[in-house]
């Protein structure tokens, strides 16, 4: 049997977003589920438009999304001379030809034609007349004037394009640069692509790249059009909708796997389930199951899925995600146990890791500046008997766990006839800088006896400095 060999290809002149993503992850899947071969291609023939910048951050974004691919990627700007090459076959089977009508020329025929009515299209006035190379000469294809193509899309089924409705396409410029369907069909030839899964909006080209497929004398690929992912409003994805570069949700604290599972849903569907592991997307992706209408993009739903997997996968895995969005380990802890123990307290509380870092902040930097209002409450000179108490009893702890924290923060209250609360107050701004944050049984087990004293005595040293003289004296 051939392995299955798939592609993605995009075009560097822009970030790669949530479409393209899309198309990527269909592609991988596709080839991962069958053994086979996912292939990056960088068509980066339009000069202008294409930057290294993009070609940089297309790559890191299907790296981030573990999208790995096993060729590539091939960029189409060093393989000018296979398509000249293959422009040379088409030309010698009598299947192109040169044409050196002057561009402006044709802008005003073309709008000529549109005046009229017509469909604008390239009038063949070169195609008989046996031009040969020449520095403004460009290569046309020769499209048969009658006839159909057929083929049986994997999604979309049967389709058929009358060759009347084609034109006769400009495959090389005369500069040397091929264009898309050209270059598209010598690629997926020469790497022998045995599936080409790709947008919807791609299927007026399929006709035009199998005729050139039948023109070279070979078999083409399977074609298997996805149906585009639309937003809500069911417009083309915009920004409000869905449209943003990858990136940006690694930036807003999405998990890379809540895009993957979220993304193989729009469009393909496995029963009713929603949650996948990647595991499963694997083991589950068909063509089959590939639906023909366009998906919509959801945010609350793609909300919804992120937090879910916060809460369901391992505190060490979310503390992994979370060292990575934070890169640069603040406070200097890169310990990975640190940061499982930091998720674990949050992993239940956040929808997002952005939401999540901006929770434990306080565990990886001093919580001063206080906020003004936690302070105004709590940290005051009626409070500094009870933090030195804390801090006491803290450090006559044989061990800071969870419980034991908890016990005796009991213990104090009990003693003082006051509510658990009274007393954690106080505490959790001296710790955290504000009035809300996980549990302090936890958030004193983490930070750790020696980090929690100084932040203690910096409390007391706050109230100090910030209390009247009056204050002051009543305390002495
Ligand atoms: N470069 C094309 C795009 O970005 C690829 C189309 C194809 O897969 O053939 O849409």
């Amino acid at each position: 049997m051939t392995t299955v060999r798939t592609r993605f290809s995009p075009s560097p002149t822009g970030s790669l977003h949530l479409g393209g993503a899309h198309t990527a992850l269909f592609n991988w899947l596709y080839a991962r589920r069958h053994g086979g071969v996912f292939i990056l291609r960088i068509e980066d023939t339009d000069k202008e438009r294409s930057q290294e910048k993009f070609v940089a951050e297309i790559q890191e974004s299907l790296t981030w999304l573990g999208l790995t691919w096993d060729e590539g990627p091939y960029r189409q700007s060093r393989r000018l001379h296979i398509y000249q090459e293959y422009v040379e076959r088409l030309l010698a089977a009598g299947a192109a030809y040169y044409c050196d009508c002057d561009p402006e020329e044709l802008k005003v025929r073309r709008e000529t034609m549109l005046a009229r009515g017509e469909k604008p299209r390239y009038d063949r006035r070169c195609r008989e007349l046996g031009l040969g190379r020449g520095p403004t000469a460009a290569v046309r294809f020769k499209t048969p004037l009658s006839g159909a193509t057929h083929w049986r899309d994997r999604i979309k089924g049967p389709i058929a394009f009358d060759h009347a409705e084609l034109d006769d396409l400009v495959i090389m410029r005369a500069d040397g640069i091929p264009t898309y369907n050209f270059a598209v069909v010598v690629d997926d030839i020469t790497m022998a692509v045995t599936t080409v899964i790709r947008g919807d909006d791609h299927v007026p080209n399929t006709p035009r790249q199998l005729l050139i497929y039948e023109a070279l004398g070979v078999e083409p690929p399977e074609f298997a059009h996805m149906p585009l992912m639309l937003g809500q409003d069911r417009a083309k994805l915009s920004k409000r909708h869905g449209a943003l570069p990858v990136l940006e949700y690694r930036r807003q604290g999405f998990l890379p796997h809540t895009l993957n599972n979220y993304l193989a849903r729009v469009g393909w569907s496995h029963g009713d389930q929603e949650i996948f592991s990647p595991e499963e997307l694997i083991r589950y992706f068909s063509l089959e199951n590939v639906g023909k209408s366009a998906g919509i993009f959801d945010m609350e739903k793609f909300l919804w899925l992120n937090s879910h997997y916060l809460k369901e996968m391992s505190p060490l895995e979310v503390g992994g995600n979370l060292a990575f969005y934070l890169a640069a380990a603040e406070g200097g802890r890169p310990d990975p146990g640190y940061f499982a123990r930091v998720a674990a307290t949050l992993q239940a509380r956040c929808k997002t890791l952005a939401e999540m870092a901006q929770a434990a902040a306080f565990y990886f930097r001093d919580p001063r500046p206080y906020e003004a209002q936690a302070a105004a409450k709590f940290l005051i000179p009626a409070n500094v008997a009870l933090l030195r108490e804390i801090m006491g009893r803290l450090e006559a702890l044989p061990e800071l766990t969870e419980a034991a924290v908890s016990g005796m923060l009991k213990d104090v209250a009990d003693a003082a006839g006051v509510k658990v609360v009274n007393v954690a107050q106080p505490v959790r701004v001296a710790l955290a800088g504000k009035t809300v944050s996980p549990g302090l049984g936890d958030v004193i087990a983490i930070l750790g006896q020696e980090e929690v004293a100084r932040r203690l005595q910096n409390a007391i040293r706050f109230i100090e400095e910030n209390s009247s003289p009056d204050e002051s004296a009543r305390r002495t």
